[in-house]
């Protein structure tokens, strides 16, 4: 399991960090980035929130 960020897409307000601060980070650069490459399935559904209520579509859920 992976998440894509589009940073190009990513406006940096921190939903995604809301939801699973052990996962994304707001950087100084004003968008997203994932702190931790451990994605195991038991927070599959944390993950999908955050793709799901991130309000630019930035984020993308793979595998
Ligand atoms: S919720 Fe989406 S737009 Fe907001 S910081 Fe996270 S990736 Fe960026």
């Amino acid at each position: 399991m992976k998440i894509h960020i589009d940073e190009d897409k990513c406006t940096g307000h921190g939903v995604c960090e809301a939801i699973r601060e052990d996962v994304f980070e707001v950087g100084d650069d004003g968008v997203a980035h994932l702190i931790t490459e451990e994605l195991t399935e038991n927070i599959r559904e944390d993950l999908q929130d955050a793709c799901d209520q991130c309000p630019t579509q930035a984020l993308r859920l793979e595998g």
